[in-house]
């Protein structure tokens, strides 16, 4: 601490990251990164971008990125925003969208960055518990509220909410924004987008960090009605107009046109994960149902914390929460099923 912060700094409390260890050689299951390298479409469109140009400013607007997402979900360039990496479009919407001086709902058990951004920007939160089965029931939300958010499928149990349970908590919170996380959709759930153009109080958050294999890149994107994204753009350009530059734009434009390699990709991360899963049964694990590239799992004669450390002195690194309800369960990140096969190896 030191008399030139700001006062509010000293209260603040930051998220805190995944390791990302110097060591190469450690199988690396702990940041939900995806075991496949990007589209060699995207690679070399970042390639072609390491020129001259560079020294030119990149469009403030991400227009050709913002084509790219259009296209591919069937919207208009005007519903979508793109960021450096979601959570930074997450930290926009926040403040953009949330501050109304009523307390914005969000899961108990759920992404650590939500309350660090209220820390950030003010904005007063209820925490609802999830039920007995770590399942989100859109009944608990039924309370004065200024805005919704919460990640589907949820993280990081992994577990998804319906389209219709997604559309009566849209229905029964008319004056708020509810904020759809869906960092982790493409393992195995059905986007929200498919409702924007029919609740203008729904917006869309995902990210190129997960499904399209380009964490290193940071790139996000939100999907809404345009008096939504005009929030978010008045946010952003009072802030930085430059959030991604000219290879980001590139890259993450030419992920999202080769449809194939995603889905490709995509599918074999999922059949990983169910062969996962039956096999850390058969170990003995409780592995919550999961539509995301990561497992929840616990044992129910083994210590969370020790499983990880033991897991770690072994090369495979692991994410453990030290958090109420969640602190006997190890969150897995589904590898190659090279890796896959070293975890239960270790384990
Ligand atoms: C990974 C993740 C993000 C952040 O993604 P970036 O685009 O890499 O910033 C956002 N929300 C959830 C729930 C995540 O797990």
């Amino acid at each position: 601490m030191s008399k030139f912060w700001s006062p509010f700094v000293k209260d603040l409390v930051p998220y805190v990251p995944g390791e990302q260890p110097k060591l190469s050689r450690l199988v690396k299951l702990n940041t939900n990164e995806n075991p496949y390298g990007p589209s060699p479409k995207a690679i070399a469109a970042m390639q072609a971008e390491l020129s001259d140009s560079l020294r030119l400013y990149p469009d403030p607007n991400g227009e050709r990125l913002k084509r790219a997402v259009a296209e591919h979900y069937g919207v208009r360039p005007e519903q979508v925003f793109v960021g450096n990496g979601s959570d930074e479009v997450l930290a926009h919407a926040f403040h953009g969208l949330f501050q109304h001086g009523k307390p914005l709902l969000f899961p108990d058990v759920t992404y650590s960055f939500y309350p660090v951004y209220c820390g950030l920007y003010g904005i007063e939160y209820e925490a609802i518990a999830l039920d007995d089965n770590f399942q989100v029931d859109v009944a608990d939300y039924a309370r004065p509220n200024g805005g919704i958010v919460f990640p589907n499928p949820n993280a990081p149990t992994g577990c998804l909410l319906g389209l219709e349970a997604i559309e009566r908590l849209l229905q029964a919170n008319p004056d708020s924004v509810v904020l759809v996380d869906e960092a982790y959709i493409d393992f195995g759930g059905e986007s929200a987008i498919a409702l924007v153009d029919r609740y203008p109080n729904l917006l869309v958050s995902q990210t190129l960090s997960k499904s399209r294999s380009l964490a290193g890149l940071r790139v996000g994107l939100a999907v809404g009605h345009p008096d939504l994204i005009e929030a978010l753009e008045r946010i952003k350009n009072s802030f930085n107009s430059y959030p991604l530059d000219r290879i980001a734009i590139a890259g993450a434009a030419a992920a999202f046109e080769d449809r194939e390699y995603f889905e490709q990709t995509c599918r074999q991360v999922i059949a990983s994960r169910e062969d996962l899963i039956a096999s850390m049964q058969k170990l003995g694990f409780e592995v919550l149902p999961s539509a995301a590239n990561f497992i929840f799992a616990r044992h129910p004669q083994r210590d969370g914390r020790q499983l990880a450390e033991q897991l770690r002195e072994q090369g495979v690194i692991v994410r453990h929460f030290k958090l109420p309800r969640v602190d006997q369960f190890l969150r897995i990140t589904i590898g190659t099923p090279e890796q896959n096969q070293a975890l239960l190896q270790a384990l």
